[in-house]
């Protein structure tokens, strides 16, 4: 027999970057959300690990719609609700050192300008004034979109929790989702080790395990768990402002594997994050650090920023990508499976799309602005040609 206070408007499965930010939402809107997670507390997938870049700077107008209510979100959140997430609104620049960079970044920026991205281009001078600590040689410029940020992922997650049970969500640790209810071509509940819980709309939220939870419903999302490093050095005075992303691609040697873009930047506490792409990619859910990552990337950061070279690194860490084909989310309702959405794949941006996706969610769901929720998620849908490749990844 169930219960009546295990029946539930919405059921979100994961407490993390997206499903976290999205029961703040929906219980604000009034529905009596429960959040389901095996860990112990909130933001401990794949949230932690993420570095806490939060830009506007896509190639992907999806991406860049929903990170612009994400900013409005990660900015105005210590003035409406007076915590300190950690929020600087220092900018992101992607710079050039390389004709073909250069090329890329300028085309792209007559699309991001079309969807009010606050964008420009800066020849090498103009941009050193920005980030003096840049190396000028062979510098050829870059973007720079100042209304860009970071913050901290755990101190987001942690607030958008906070608000989410002051509107009444449940949040239900070491209680992971292992069976999706389905009747007639609805979702009808979930089951756990522990319960059976009732619920007419079920939110898939489950990062690099999403592709385990939409199999519980017979729904299969071309999720694929990625393995990515990231560190932090000690603290030194502030002397860096933007996120600096550098997206020229290195060959594989006989001494160094492959690598694809990286990017770091100086933390509202003073020390240096950072964090690569490794070539190929590094597929499963193996989160043991390597030996490999700090030489590579710190020998990258080094040609383009000098000045970092004898500041200490503390610590690196190892944490997974939610991937997908073509590197946007999957976001929508199934098709055949009424009530049963995926809001999944951030690949290597969760934790700055989560409170945007959640506001537009929150739309399409509550049915309170769908026509336009709708016209920003169209193209996340499950059902696109996966077969694109994205400029900016
Ligand atoms: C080194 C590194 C640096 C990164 N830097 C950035 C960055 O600067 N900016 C950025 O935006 N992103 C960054 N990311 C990516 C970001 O961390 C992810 O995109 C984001 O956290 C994914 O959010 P999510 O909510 O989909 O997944 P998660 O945050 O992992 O949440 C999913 C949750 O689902 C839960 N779950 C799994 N299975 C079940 C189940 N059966 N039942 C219930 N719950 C379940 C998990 O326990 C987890 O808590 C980085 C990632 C890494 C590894």
């Amino acid at each position: 027999m169930t219960l009546k206070e295990d029946i539930y408007d919405v059921i979100v499965i994961g407490a993390g970057s997206v499903g976290t930010p999205l029961a703040w939402q929906l219980s604000e809107a009034g529905l009596k959300v429960l959040v389901l997670d095996p860990n112990a507390s909130v933001g401990q997938g794949s949230n932690k690990a993420a570095i806490g870049g939060i830009r506007a700077t896509h190639s992907d107008p999806a991406k860049i719609r929903i990170s612009l209510k994400s900013i409005e979100i990660f900015s105005t959140w210590l003035d409406r609700f007076g915590d300190d997430i950690g929020w600087i609104q220092g900018g992101y620049s992607f710079v050039a050192y390389d004709p073909k960079e250069e090329r890329t970044f300028k085309d792209l920026l007559v699309l991001q300008k079309q969807f009010r991205l606050n964008i420009q281009w800066f020849d090498g001078d103009d941009l050193l004034r920005i980030i003096p600590a840049l190396n000028p040689s062979g510098l050829i410029g870059g973007t720079f979109a100042p209304e860009d940020g970071s913050a901290s992922p755990m101190l987001s997650v942690l607030a958008f929790e906070r608000q989410a049970k002051r509107y009444g969500a449940i949040f239900k640790y070491h209680e992971g989702v292992i069976g999706i209810l389905r009747d007639n071509g609805r979702v009808k509940g979930v089951t756990t080790q522990k319960a059976t819980y009732q619920a007419a709309v079920i939110v898939n939220a489950a990062g690099a395990w999403a592709r385990q939870v939409a199999g519980m419903a017979g729904v299969d999302v071309p999720v694929t768990p990625d393995s990515h490093e990231g560190g932090i050095t000690e603290p030194v005075a502030m002397f860096l402002k933007p996120m600096v992303v550098d997206i020229r691609p290195i060959e594989p040697s006989p001494e160094m594997p492959g690598s694809a873009n990286y990017y770091f930047y100086q933390h509202h506490t003073g020390q240096i994050i950072f964090c690569i792409t490794p070539n190929p990619s590094i597929w499963g859910t193996d989160c043991r650090e390597t030996s490999v990552f700090l030489p590579q990337v710190t020998r990258r950061m080094l040609e383009i920023m000098p000045r970092l070279s004898n500041i200490k690194v503390r610590r690196t860490w190892r944490g997974l990508y939610p991937m997908t084909p073509d590197g946007a989310p999957v976001v929508g309702e199934v098709d055949g499976l009424a009530g049963f959405f995926n809001a999944v794949g951030m690949c290597g941006q969760g934790f700055m799309l989560g409170p945007g996706l959640a506001y537009y969610l929150r739309q399409l769901i509550t049915g309170e602005n769908r026509v336009e929720a709708q016209d920003i998620l169209a193209p996340l849908s499950l059902y696109r040609n996966f077969g694109k490749k994205e400029a900016l990844k």
